[in-house]
């Protein structure tokens, strides 16, 4: 039995981060001010793409994004039933109609033909998501935005770091949100971006991000003279702090590596688990980079154990794992609601009661994994 419990999607933070922390406190600065600004280059650059801007998580990136792209009342937003449920959510902020596209067998993702056969004239935009750190087929997304006129908001909370063709997700012309929430591949406890080409975009989201004002605290509280601030629209308040970008600013320069550690693990995971009643996860699409944000097995329907049990004798024996997810479909609210039936979205729901997320994190070591494989040896013997 493992002395200490292994904790699902812990973060690894390290002293030059805990000092930059430090720092910030010192300084006084500890609102929105010039960590962030570094922050939000850094990202930028990393990704390829001219401008970042962020907020106080995914959701609230994806909210912003919706609003700016015009999306309201009377507009459906494709969005899959495989997903966090933040991802609907922000369509229902919006005052517009989730219509939710069942799965491609396998890797989860969105299927695309199922979402061009959903469109109607009311539909507006699309939100695909890189489930697991997979991307989209960026190809087709992409015909399907021009051929049908759709704005699309990218749901990267698992992908900074995916590649497709060479360039990064986020680099590839939409609007992209990712989540820096304490699971996610690099963590500012809580904490999101919005990235576009669109400088007017940019300059908006910062806006709508802090009130609707028209000037940044930064701004406001320098020593460059007194200034007024006007509103012309009204915001929200997801902005984020110095302390947070101060987190990130010691993450992201370590990102790639941890991305070949995950790596690692992953195919680690593929050759220790090949005889066991379950399947792993597809490996990446050549010209692509996983993000390899989850490691996703799928229980086989003759397994021993139901998921849920196993979740409960994994717990048992000081392993936490997770689950990714229980599709949008299938929550109250939207089962009552739009009325859906498990059965309308068939892959999404045999996902939904068949996933297992199996630790995946530069903090997960060798050790780990066997104690988790030995567990499910046991677990799952016939
Ligand atoms: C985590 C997550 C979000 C939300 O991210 P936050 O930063 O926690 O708001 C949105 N979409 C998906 C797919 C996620 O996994």
């Amino acid at each position: 039995m493992r002395e200490n419990f292994l904790i699902f999607g812990s973060p690894l933070i390290g002293e030059p981060e805990i000092a930059e922390v430090v720092d910030c406190l010192r300084s006084g600065w500890v609102g929105t001010g010039p960590k962030v600004q570094r922050f939000e280059t850094m990202v930028s650059q990393y990704l390829g793409v001219a401008h970042c801007r962020c907020v106080s998580s995914c959701t609230a990136a994806l909210i912003i994004g919706l609003q700016l792209l015009g999306v309201g009342p009377g507009d459906e937003v494709l969005v899959p039933a495989m997903t966090f449920v933040a991802s609907a959510n922000a369509v229902e902020h919006a005052g517009a109609t989730p219509v939710l596209v069942d799965s491609v067998p396998g890797t989860g993702l969105i299927d695309f033909e199922l979402a061009e056969a959903a469109i109607t004239p009311r539909t507006r935009a699309i939100m695909p998501v890189h489930l697991a750190g997979r991307p989209v087929d960026m190809e087709r997304l992409a015909r399907l935005r021009d051929e049908h006129g759709l704005k699309v908001i990218e749901d990267a909370a698992h992908a900074i770091g995916a590649e497709w063709r060479g360039r990064r997700i986020g680099a590839l012309g939409n609007l992209t949100a990712f989540s820096f929430y304490v699971t996610k591949n690099i963590s500012t406890i809580e904490g999101g971006a919005l990235v576009t080409e669109d400088a007017e975009i940019a300059a908006e989201v910062e806006r709508l991000a802090l009130h609707g004002l028209s000037l940044g605290a930064w701004q406001r509280f320098s020593d460059t003279g007194f200034r007024h601030y006007e509103v012309v629209r009204p915001g929200f308040k997801y902005n984020m702090t110095d302390v947070q970008a101060a987190l990130g600013l010691h993450q992201l320069p370590q990102l790639d590596g941890w991305i070949e550690d995950r790596a690692r693990l992953w195919d680690r995971y593929d050759a220790l688990l090949a005889d066991l009643p379950l399947e792993t996860p597809p490996a990446p699409e050549p010209g692509t980079r996983h993000a390899r944000h989850l490691y996703q097995v799928l229980l086989d329907p003759d397994a021993p154990l139901g998921r849920d049990e196993l979740l409960d004798r994994l717990i048992e024996r000081r392993i936490g794992t997770g689950v990714h997810y229980r599709g949008v479909h299938l929550h109250p609210y939207y089962r009552d609601r739009y009325g859906f039936q498990p059965a309308d979205f068939p892959v999404a729901t045999a996902i939904s009661d068949r996933t297992l997320s199996l630790p995946l994190s530069p903090k997960v070591s060798e050790a780990d994994q066997d104690d988790l494989v030995s567990a499910l040896r046991d677990l799952l013997a016939r």
